[in-house]
């Protein structure tokens, strides 16, 4: 999608520091960190958010989570534990409308969020 910034990072157009892609993820660190490790786990494919997850889309979507957990391996934050946040729609304070999955970790964290 022309102005979307996601679909730029996943395309080079804007720098970002990437830290995994494939044919059709891409991972990259979080430009305002909220924790020691915090990624965004990206489809190439722009979708919206989560509710726009078709049922054509569930092998990306597996990938998507797959990769979550593999660099939460990665960046030594599994055994601790980590958290996986999807925000969907203003109330949750999405601020990118193209699917991103937080990956936060390397701090202990608090619940409910805010
Ligand atoms: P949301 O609020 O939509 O759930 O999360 C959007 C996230 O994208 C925020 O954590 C914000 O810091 C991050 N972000 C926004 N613009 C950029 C950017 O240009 N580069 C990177 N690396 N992260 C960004
Ligand atoms: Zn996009």
């Amino acid at each position: 999608m022309a102005d979307c910034i996601f679909c730029k990072i996943a395309n080079h157009e804007i720098e970002s520091r990437i830290v995994y892609e494939s044919e059709d993820v891409v991972a990259f660190q979080d430009a305002n960190p909220q924790a020691p490790v915090h990624l965004l786990i990206i489809p190439r494919k722009h979708l919206e958010s989560v509710q726009d997850l078709g049922a054509e889309d569930a092998d990306l979507a597996l990938r998507l989570l797959q990769t979550a957990a593999r660099l939460a391996r990665e960046q030594g934050i599994a055994e601790r534990g980590f958290r996986l946040v999807a925000n969907a729609g203003a109330e949750a304070g999405q601020s990118v409308p193209h699917l991103h999955f937080h990956l936060l970790g390397g701090r202990a964290m608090s619940w409910p969020p805010g």
